[in-house]
């Protein structure tokens, strides 16, 4: 099954279980939106997971990180010393690149 099949599917589930009397109160078209906006936010949180993330250090000793955040160690450390294995900001584990 592709994904488009399971996404119609998906839909069609959810429609179907709306009773006649409740789809007086919603727009069919809505709740599609809706199925399919959860089913992205699943797909990210499914990738991001398995992820790594690259930090990168800076000129001013402050790791920019892929997630397009910042970390800074604020004593004479570095990640490695530090054993810091995953990005506290997207759970992917840290790569760091020069
Ligand atoms: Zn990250």
């Amino acid at each position: 099954m592709t994904k488009k099949e399971a996404l119609k599917d998906l839909e069609e589930h959810v429609i179907t279980s709306i009773s006649s009397k409740e789809r007086q109160h919603i727009n069919i078209n809505v709740a599609k939106r809706v199925v399919s906006e959860l089913c992205k936010t699943q797909e990210v949180l499914a990738t991001s997971k398995s992820t790594t993330c690259k930090w990168k250090e800076n000129e001013y000793d402050v790791y920019d990180t892929q997630c397009q955040k910042s970390f800074q160690i604020t004593d004479d450390g570095d990640i490695k010393e530090h054993k810091f294995k995953y990005c506290v900001y997207c759970g992917g584990e840290i790569k760091v690149v020069r």
